[in-house]
């Protein structure tokens, strides 16, 4: 009893995965990766290496809630849509290539004017030129 108000002060949101509480950009659903739409999502999965450099894939998994983190640019479909506090966002479970490394990805996909976004941490994007 109290641990997790010794922890952290606070009660602790309920019956979220350990891994998401992580905050960690890509990984969590409050922090996503922005995109463009589901052939966004693939188009920024088929970017990325593992630490390894390995090519990643997997399935789309689902939608979950989770938060925009750009609200302002967020295009969604729903009139009474605050992004900032819920949004959907789509979850993939990726694995590289050769099997050593996997993770779940988040993506809020309703950002067609999003910049290049980067690699999640422990990833890395490839170059444009191996990127065709
Ligand atoms: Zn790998
Ligand atoms: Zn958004």
């Amino acid at each position: 009893m109290g641990f997790w108000r010794t922890l952290f002060g606070r009660k602790p949101p309920d019956a979220v995965p350990e891994a998401v509480h992580s905050g960690t950009y890509g990984f969590a659903p409050d922090h996503p990766i922005l995109c463009d739409s589901p052939p966004g999502e693939r188009e920024f999965i088929a970017g990325l290496r593992c630490p390894s450099g390995h090519l990643l894939r997997g399935p789309r998994v689902g939608s979950f809630d989770g938060k925009c983190p750009h609200p302002a640019d967020h295009e969604g479909f729903l009139p009474d849509e605050r992004p900032g506090e819920h949004c959907l966002v789509d979850r993939y479970d990726v694995t590289c290539e050769n099997g050593e490394y996997s993770c779940s990805l988040y993506f809020d996909m309703y950002h067609p004017q999003a910049p290049e976004q980067p690699a999640p941490e422990g990833l890395t994007r490839a170059t444009p030129d191996s990127a065709v």
